[in-house]
């Protein structure tokens, strides 16, 4: 079996000549976004701009769901998303991208099928297929990378990918009632090898608030990058205590001896 589907990424890669070619808005479009157009230095410019913006989100899981939902309603115009898993019952308390009739369905299509009916202006691209070495790098191509995973292994390799084609990387976690999230740039931030050194993976506690939270933090920070609005996470992990109600920042320093970004 072809572990990756490089027609239909080769398929996509036309339609997004196509966006790049005709990213003006609409009368509809301007319509549908008008609240966020009357934001400060967002306008049809910051509009347009984000038409035609390309990201990658891995991951369609808790965090996932909240980050693709966010992205797309906001009007990100090309949306690749990244899993190899199917809806299961025990997903519905936080992945709110798919309900009980999906149970048994890739998420990648569950998802679609939602964020479609949510802004039918987006191209949505789907990749069923487990993130490694071998495919990283074609799945990320040039695009801006949410890492909405739940291991670190695989999180590790999205870092990897961000470093070689220096693009940011947009970090979230979650447990329990308990979520950080940062910003990571090459060059200009730590990557996510200088944050993490030990393991992470495995079947994690978690009440759907709290991606709910950090999913919102993300999608805030890819948006901000896109328009080139406000501050961004840079240099501080965000650290989120749902139980005492808190936020706290938390100072990044790059690792010298780290083996990734030397
Ligand atoms: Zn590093």
């Amino acid at each position: 079996m072809n572990p990756f589907p490089f027609d239909k990424l080769r398929a996509n890669a036309f339609v997004y000549h196509i966006l790049e070619f005709v990213k003006m808005l609409t009368e509809q479009e301007l319509q549908r976004y008008k609240r966020q157009l009357m934001i400060p230095d967002w306008g049809e410019e910051g509009q347009e701009r984000l038409k035609g913006s390309r990201v990658v989100v891995a991951g369609a899981g808790g965090l996932g769901s909240v980050v693709l939902t966010y992205l797309a309603v906001a009007g990100v115009g090309s949306i690749r998303i990244i899993d190899n898993d199917e809806v299961d019952l025990s997903n519905l308390n936080r992945q709110i991208l798919h309900t009980d009739g999906n149970i048994g369905k890739a998420k990648v299509d569950s998802a679609r099928e939602k964020l479609q009916a949510l802004n039918p202006n987006v191209a949505i691209e789907t990749v069923s297929d487990g993130i490694d070495e071998g495919n990283v790098y074609e799945l990320v191509e040039d695009r801006l990378i949410i890492d909405a995973l739940d291991n670190l292994e695989a999180r590790l390799l999205l870092n990897k990918a961000a470093l070689k084609a220096n693009l940011p990387l947009f970090h979230g976690a979650v447990y329990g009632f308990e979520g950080r999230a940062t910003t990571l740039i090459p060059g200009k931030t730590p990557c996510l090898r200088c944050l993490y050194k030990g393991s992470l993976s495995g079947e994690i506690p978690v009440v759907g608030a709290t991606p709910g939270v950090i999913g919102c933090i993300q999608a805030t920070e890819v948006i901000k990058y896109i328009l080139g609005l406000g501050e961004l996470l840079t240099n501080r992990l965000l650290a989120y205590d749902g139980l005492n109600m808190s936020f706290s920042e938390v100072k990044l320093k790059r690792d010298l001896n780290c083996e990734e970004c030397q």
